[in-house]
């Protein structure tokens, strides 16, 4: 089982940063998915990057790079989110996990064990949690790839707050450890060998 992790957008997306700009979406979310994967590696899982280009990689290749995989294989793609586009700070708050409306089990699984990670870790901020633990919409990362796909939004990075937990080195180490713990539960659940 490879787990792939995608880091959203690319150098040049506009916007996606927070209101003083010490913080980027593309960079941020860069250096968790390496952390990631090499925690992952570290603890004798498969875990690779599925984009390392700094550029915008499109959906579609994205999409086509990860089906290409044949080997029960996840993805899980990161992101920061923001509740304004205006460059102004805003007052949500908290981690989110999404998956499409055509979600398999495993996908809901999945999500529903990032966001109770979310809860343990005290990461879930200030909005009501939605049904089966997990938001839904119509991502094409997680509706155009055959296998059990999630996106993770780590905090509002337009929320005062939340820019403060995700500069910090306890915060940053919080994010990973959700998605590290999260991801090593869906492998115990489908995958440990007994
Ligand atoms: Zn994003």
């Amino acid at each position: 089982m490879t787990i792939l992790i995608d880091n959203g957008h690319g150098r040049e997306t506009p916007g996606k940063r927070s209101p003083d700009g010490q913080i980027k979406e593309y960079e941020y979310t860069r250096e968790m998915a390496q952390t990631i994967v090499s925690r992952l590696n570290s603890l004798g899982l498969s875990a690779q990057r599925l984009v390392m280009e700094n550029h915008d990689v499109p959906l579609s290749e994205r999409c086509r790079r990860a089906n290409e995989y044949k080997d029960n294989h996840i993805l899980v793609s990161l992101h920061l989110n923001a509740a304004g586009a205006d460059g102004k700070w805003h007052n949500a708050s908290g981690f989110s996990c999404f998956i499409a409306n055509n979600a398999s089990e495993r996908s809901k699984w999945l999500a529903k064990a990032f966001t109770e990670q979310a809860i343990q870790l005290n990461l879930i901020g200030n909005r009501h949690i939605p049904p089966n633990k997990t938001w839904v919409q119509n991502l094409a990362i997680c509706r155009d790839t055959t296998c059990p796909a999630v996106l993770t939004e780590s905090l509002f990075m337009d929320n005062l707050s939340d820019a403060a937990i995700l500069l910090s080195d306890n915060g940053f180490k919080a994010i990973t450890d959700l998605h590290v713990n999260a991801i090593l539960s869906y492998f115990e659940k489908f995958h440990k060998q007994s």
